[in-house]
């Protein structure tokens, strides 16, 4: 069979600091007793006196702490819940999600009793609800309702030096509610440095720094750099599993795609090793990951097995995990990254920066020494990597951030007291809006623009919605769009690639995937929401279900503003019009020479071999995405006719010609607009209509 040395082995070399270790044995401890031993326990008085004399508190405290599951509680102990509830963000909704489960676990009750939920289309949260997990962005589209935050006592922004666009927006956003409150609380907690930073930026409020409990641990860099990273993290598990002492290990990779490719490596690898080898539970770890299966990552690895955590960035800081030992980093992750001549974010693999790594590397030695292994130079590290993450908001696209702004009557972006000002970028965003007709002339949301801020969607993405309730199609729209937010319909396992395929075809429609994806929702409807159907035609049922509950919650939305919902019945037209009039930024033109050109930038693209219009390579299309793999693909694609252009997007198209943007026109028009924006303090924050 297939031994070690089959493998090429990645050489290692000390940090300066490293020093060889013994390892500790693992806690079997009671709940209560877990609780009582992390170091935030006995700061629990002091912590809650600096609450209660202190409108703003920073928290400083290691990762594993206790801040995230803990602070919550001593709160509710101390009475804050009888004022109201505590609210707790997260960046990420796993995180939100696990969280909550775990407090729940602790308090003794159910999720939506006492402690839940919410991220975006599922609220976890009932009346007796008062600890409150939910996304960042789920508090601001509460805020944008009641901008009092009404219902809490204490506002606890986790995880802040993640610096997401939407913690960056509360930041700024709570800083005025503070002033209007004097009863809210508000919590920043960041696991790094950035202390002297939010504070300074929240009235130089008083900064509570929980003592960390880290082990030393080593750290060790590849001599030389890796051509292959994820060949090399792999290699490096399996040596860890064969030649280390026991304790887990924990390997970071970049996405979904990549981590079930690993995984499946790792399972055969350690199967061609055959039984003589301690068995390697083998976890992967992604936000799309069923909750059962997230669940399972904390419990501890029976005696005489050795667990492996395959993870994204969500267990940087936002989880911990007991009984990690080893840690692999190869030094990458997926970034929402603003790519200026698209005009659209695109998810791209980055090298981390020094923070990021030295947190991944402090995930080893929690509770007792560790090693990280660096697939990276100790140079690459020292020269190569920029000391801090960039913050979203000068790198992502503004257009949804713009849009809720603005709802709010925060009409100037470039002068709201951000804590680091928006990239210039964030001009194009409002001429994205502008377009899409949620702005006028003058940059005041439009009726348009105010319904579209209603709903929790990409703008191009409401406007497809809202623009097809004049074309009577909002019925299908809506499905479509519940089906492209839960994103991997089709499964297609590596052993049935083909019966995968042909089946997926038996759904394929003439006007592309859009519409392809509506027929497998139909299909699927027709069955009565079949689960043994999903697995007869390899569709995935749970992304069928979360299309399921998505649709709910946008039909719940455009009730509630009376918008109708009807049918287009066969009238597909009618359909691929809509997505025409939120997409049009994402034309794409058939190239004499081969593939597609987009209109905007004239940058070279292809169908994607899995779409439905692969074959077929209609002359003009709309995609929802471009993903980069090994050339830059369009994601769900749908023909179009091109006259659509100019009858649906008019102020971006130039009638006579629809091949042309009325660039120059559009720039004159837009350009008094900046104008307006860079006087200084033109912004406000008035009572909200209505
Ligand atoms: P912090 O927010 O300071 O990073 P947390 O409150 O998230 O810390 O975690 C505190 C401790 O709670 C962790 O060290 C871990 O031991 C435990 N813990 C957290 N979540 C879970 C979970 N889902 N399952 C088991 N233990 C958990
Ligand atoms: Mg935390």
């Amino acid at each position: 069979g297939v031994g070690l040395s089959s493998y090429s082995v990645p050489e290692w070399k000390k940090d300066a600091f490293g020093k060889t270790v013994s390892f500790g044995k693992r806690s079997n401890l009671s709940i209560q007793e877990q609780r009582q031993s992390l170091p935030i326990y006995n700061l629990k008085e002091k912590l809650i006196e600096a609450v209660n004399k202190n409108q703003a508190l920073v928290v400083i405290g290691e990762t594993g702490s206790g801040k995230t599951t803990q602070l919550t509680q001593y709160l509710a102990e101390a009475g804050y819940t009888t004022k109201g509830r505590i609210g707790c963000t997260q960046p990420r909704r796993v995180a939100a999600m696990s969280v909550a489960k775990r407090v729940t676990e602790e308090v003794g009750c159910r999720l939506g009793e006492e402690v839940g939920y919410a991220i975006r289309f599922e609220d976890c949260t009932g009346p007796d609800t008062v600890i409150k997990y939910m996304t960042d962005g789920m508090l601001l589209r509460e805020i944008l309702i009641d901008e009092n935050l009404s219902q809490y006592s204490v506002i606890m922004l986790d995880e802040a030096h993640e610096r997401t666009i939407h913690t960056d927006v509360l930041f700024g956003l709570l800083k005025q509610l503070v002033k209007r409150r004097p009863d809210l609380r508000l919590i920043v907690t960041s696991a790094t440095l950035d202390a002297e930073k939010f504070s300074g930026y929240f009235f130089n409020c008083k900064i509570f720094t929980i003592p960390g409990r880290i082990f030393p641990h080593v750290v060790l860099y590849a001599k030389q750099p890796e051509s292959d990273y994820l060949d090399a993290a792999l290699i490096t598990v399996l040596q860890i599993h064969l030649e280390e002492p026991e304790g887990d290990i924990l390997l970071f990779l970049t996405g979904q795609e990549e981590i079930d490719f690993a995984c499946q490596i790792l399972y055969e690898r350690m199967k061609a090793l055959g039984k003589n080898v301690p068995e390697l539970i083998i976890l992967p770890v992604y936000s799309a990951l069923p909750s059962e299966m997230q669940s399972r990552i904390f419990d501890p690895a029976p005696p005489g097995k050795r667990k492996v955590v395959v993870a994204t960035n969500i267990v940087e800081a936002s989880l911990t995990i007991d009984g990690i030992f080893y840690v692999i980093d190869p030094g990458f992750a997926k970034q929402n990254v603003y790519n200026p001549k698209l005009g659209l974010d695109s998810l791209v693999i980055t090298p981390i920066s020094q923070a990021s790594a030295k947190q991944r590397a402090g995930r080893a030695g929690r509770t007792g020494p560790g090693k990280c292994f660096r697939l990276y130079t100790e140079s690459a590290f020292y020269n190569e990597m920029s000391p801090t993450l960039i913050p979203e908001i000068q790198r992502i696209n503004l257009g949804s951030t713009t849009l809720a702004l603005k709802a709010m009557e925060i009409n100037d972006l470039l002068s709201f007291d951000f804590m680091d000002p928006p990239a210039p970028q964030a001009v194009s965003a409002m001429e994205q809006l502008y377009s899409l007709g949620a702005l006028d002339e003058e940059g005041f949301l439009t009726r348009l623009g105010r319904k579209m801020a209603e709903f929790p969607l990409d703008p191009p993405l409401s406007k497809m919605l809202l623009a097809n309730v004049d074309l009577g199609c909002s019925d299908e729209i809506m499905t479509i769009i519940a089906m492209i937010q839960t994103g991997n319909v089709f499964y297609r396992p590596r052993e049935k690639q083909d019966r995968a395929d042909q089946k997926r075809a038996k759904f394929f429609q003439p006007e592309g995937d859009h519409l392809t994806l509506l027929e497998v929702y139909k299909a699927w409807k027709a069955t009565n929401f079949s689960g043994p159907w999903c697995f007869d035609n390899f569709v995935q049922s749970r992304s069928l279900r979360r299309a399921q509950d998505v649709r709910k919650q946008l039909m719940s939305i455009m009730d509630k503003h009376k918008l109708a919902v009807v049918s287009a019945g066969n009238n597909y037209t009618k359909i691929t019009k809509a997505i025409t009039a939120g997409f049009f930024f994402h034309v794409a033109k058939k190239d004499p020479q081969e593939g597609y050109r987009t209109l905007v930038e004239n940058q070279p693209v292809y169908i994607h071999p899995s779409s439905a219009l692969f074959q077929k390579q209609p002359d003009w299309v709309i995609y929802n995405e471009l993903v980069m793999t090994t050339k830059e693909y369009m994601r769900e694609v749908t023909a179009i006719d091109p006259k659509w252009l100019v009858e649906l997007a008019p102020r971006f198209f130039k009638a006579a010609d629809p091949t042309k943007m009325t660039k120059r026109k559009r720039q004159q028009r837009i350009k008094p607009l900046y104008d307006r924006y860079n006087e200084p303090n033109s912004w406000r924050l008035s009572k909200r209509r209505g």
